[in-house]
């Protein structure tokens, strides 16, 4: 019974817990510096599973099980050498704070009063409940550093300092200068592989008519005790109104018992070795495409270990450098995947921090409208979108162009409030954690934050997704027509945004030519596609 250490831990402890160090549930590292705080004979691990946290924002049963099966792994792992105090989900917890109050008073019972320790969780309004909690109650909380990212702490915020206007391309120099990765001594000097900083012009690539050839197979992990059981515990709450969740419980566990996701850090690594192994050297060029019923193609799915942390990101670059010394992949492919993980991803956890509370306030572009009921459901006959979300619905992934381009992007140009945008990202993908997802949608995808994520926000007509994908050919619309009854609901959007906000891309310094093409456009086209968009906006469950 792999799950036997754990069944202790959903009692009380009783005993008194000089410090407890709590583990988040996205911090399953061993070497965390928590445990460096700790001592096995007076001290006690700290985690649980909130009800709270899956109902609101609404998450997804694939988040869901992820997050409490991989936690149960690692708290059922850590408990043969410490004592360990969790909450089950059926425990139901409101929230954090509630079994800290708890925990609390069972010490109390035994006269005693706990100190805590943690590393900074990865949601700002975590850890500014925890701060209120502390000083209300005047309890001792240290917070430690977290050890995981590749930034050194402060590193960012001296980077931001003075900066007009953050860009990702130099923090990425910089951090590349620092650690050496993907570096070259050259007389002394120490140069960029290859001889540039980024390949991204060679990683725009579409798949052609034929589609993508010979993609590896997607690996499952079948029958998973952990899996079985947390799925089991969100069904009972989930029948009984405690509990409700986004998608498909029957998309969790197929048939034969398999689930899609690693919750250990022994599968974590097996999917890391297979995607350099794998897919790793086409993961450049076709980095941006996307396919009919293909969700997975060359990507490498480490995201939810990444974030979890059963998986370092220093070790993932190591992987791939690897594979690119032994000439595996070549520099486009290895630059860009790196890119993503020492560049982006260290890059949206500084402006995260930099901002917190601030981001869930952003609307810089005062969008207003509701998330159509579509975003739940699948159900709409814009192919583009109805693919991307039954694939979200299904597995909780999308690839980043996905995100970025079909979902992301018709959310812009349709104007959906940015928070309800969030929650929906939040809670539907499998490795959301408000430190990337926040910067990605409020920032990136909705520029809610009127440009500090990116210069520019990232809108495109139908044309785009025509061009990366075969999308287009099973669509009852047409990318390239924007009034009637065959027009392409993105192709007509964009253009009305581009008309509604005339302030900001006029003159803007790479947007200008699409505010350009729209003032060329004769008055009567103008207005047949601003009557047509409005058609969408009175309309848009139907469409
Ligand atoms: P790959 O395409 O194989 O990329 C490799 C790794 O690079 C990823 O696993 C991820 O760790 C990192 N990465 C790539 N792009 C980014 C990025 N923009 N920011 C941070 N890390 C990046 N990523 C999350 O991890 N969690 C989120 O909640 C999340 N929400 C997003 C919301 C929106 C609107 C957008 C546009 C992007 C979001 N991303 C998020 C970034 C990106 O889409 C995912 O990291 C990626 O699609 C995960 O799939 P993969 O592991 O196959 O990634
Ligand atoms: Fe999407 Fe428009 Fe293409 Fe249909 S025609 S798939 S709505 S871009």
């Amino acid at each position: 019974m792999i799950m036997q250490n754990l069944q202790k831990a959903f009692q009380a402890i009783d005993r008194p817990v000089k410090t407890f160090g709590v583990v988040f549930g996205d911090q399953l590292n061993l070497d965390s510096d928590v445990f460096e705080h700790l001592q096995a004979d007076c001290d006690a691990l700290l985690m649980m599973e909130v009800l709270g946290e899956s109902n609101t924002p609404v998450s997804s049963w694939q988040r869901s099980t992820l997050f409490l099966s991989a936690m149960r792994h690692f708290a059922n792992g850590v408990a043969q050498d410490w004592r360990l105090r969790y909450f089950p989900i059926t425990q139901k917890l409101a929230s954090f704070i509630a079994g800290l109050e708890q925990v609390l008073q069972e010490q109390q019972a035994l006269n005693n009063r706990p100190e805590f320790v943690a590393v900074l969780p990865g949601d700002y309004q975590v850890k500014q409940a925890i701060d209120s909690f502390v000083i209300a109650q005047n309890l001792v909380w240290t917070w430690l550093a977290d050890n995981h990212f590749i930034s050194q702490q402060g590193e960012f915020a001296q980077w931001l300092k003075g900066r007009k206007q953050p860009r990702m391309e130099y923090y990425y120099r910089q951090l590349r200068q620092r650690t050496g990765y993907l570096m070259s001594q050259v007389n002394g000097k120490a140069l960029p592989a290859g001889g540039n900083w980024n390949y991204d012009k060679e990683n725009r690539k579409s798949f052609g008519k034929n589609g993508p050839e010979n993609l590896p197979k997607f690996s499952k992990f079948i029958d998973d005790e952990s899996v079985r059981q947390v799925v089991q515990a969100l069904q009972q709450l989930h029948d009984s109104g405690d509990l409700s969740l986004a998608g498909n419980p029957q998309s969790v566990l197929g048939d034969r018992s398999e689930y899609l996701w690693p919750v250990t850090r022994e599968q974590a690594l097996q999917v890391l070795q297979t995607f350099v192994s794998e897919r790793l050297a086409k993961f450049g060029d076709y980095q941006d495409a996307m396919w009919r019923n293909e969700p997975w193609l060359y990507h490498s799915w480490i995201s939810s270990s990444l974030n979890l942390k059963l998986l370092n990101p220093r070790e993932v670059i190591a992987a791939a450098l690897a594979v690119y010394e032994q000439g595996g992949a070549p520099i486009n492919a290895v630059e860009g995947f790196i890119r993503q993980i020492l560049g982006w991803r260290e890059y949206v956890r500084g402006l995260y921090w930099s901002y917190r509370d601030q981001w869930l306030q952003m609307n810089a572009l005062q969008a207003n409208r509701d998330l159509p009921s579509f975003y739940w459901n699948g159900q709409t006959q814009m192919h583009c979108l109805s693919q991307s979300l039954d694939q979200v619905l299904r597995y909780g992934y999308g690839h980043h162009i996905q995100r970025l381009m079909v979902t992301g992007l018709f959310a812009l140009l349709y104007g959906v409030k940015p928070k309800q945008v969030h929650e929906w990202y939040l809670g539907m993908y499998v490795d959301a954690v408000a430190w990337v997802e926040v910067p990605n949608t409020i920032g990136m995808s909705q520029f809610a934050d009127g440009g500090i994520v990116g210069s520019k926000p990232y809108i495109a007509s139908g044309a785009y997704i025509q061009k990366m994908s075969n999308y287009c050919q099973n669509c009852r619309y047409d990318p390239k027509v924007a009034v009637g009854d065959k027009a392409c609901p993105m192709t007509t959007l964009y253009w009305d945004f581009i008309a509604r906000h005339e302030a900001l891309l006029n003159g803007h310094p790479r947007l200008g030519m699409q505010w350009r093409n729209w003032s060329n456009k004769k008055p009567e086209q103008q207005s047949a596609i601003r009557q047509r968009a409005q058609w969408l906006f009175d309309n848009i469950e139907v469409v």
